[in-house]
């Protein structure tokens, strides 16, 4: 996930004291290059809003076309395989609760998924479609194999 309030309390500019925005005078504070009233100007913001926006384009697309319309690497995708990842597997109702998402946009992510074989599709014994994860990436908070046989030693 976005950790937007990190990369926004990171004072990169420690020398800047006045609003970076336009005919705006405010004192700005730890150094940030804009007043809370102008932070949209932040080229972070920015970043993100444009992240968003197109995220938003493409459940748009894979609301009305389906499965065919999944971005694997988009950022919806990306939620997706990461609850996956870290709860095990999901029915698509949990999924689309977690993600906020509507029941067939993320049963349509579910099968573009597992079109691309990232994930595998079954369905419980009370007919809901399940989602689990296919790949065998190692998790980041795994200790590397080298950390572990210096512990055991
Ligand atoms: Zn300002």
């Amino acid at each position: 996930m976005v950790r937007v309030r990190d990369r926004l309390e990171t004072p990169n500019c420690r020398d800047v004291v006045r609003c970076f925005a336009n005919g705006c005078d405010e004192r700005t504070r730890d150094g940030k290059p804009y007043c809370p009233e102008h932070v949209e100007h932040h080229p972070y913001v920015r970043e993100l809003q444009a992240a968003l926006s197109q995220q938003r384009g493409e459940i748009d697309r894979v609301e009305r076309r389906g499965a065919g319309a999944v971005d694997p690497g988009g950022l919806t995708a990306t939620e997706m395989l990461l609850q996956l990842r870290l709860y095990g597997d999901r029915t698509v109702e949990r999924l689309s609760r977690d993600l906020q998402l509507p029941v067939e946009v993320v049963a349509a992510y579910a099968r573009g998924l597992a079109r691309q074989g990232r994930v595998s599709l079954s369905h419980t014994r009370r007919g809901h479609l399940q989602v689990a994860l296919l790949t065998t990436e190692v998790c980041v908070s795994d200790p590397p194999a080298s950390a572990r046989l210096r512990k055991s030693s």
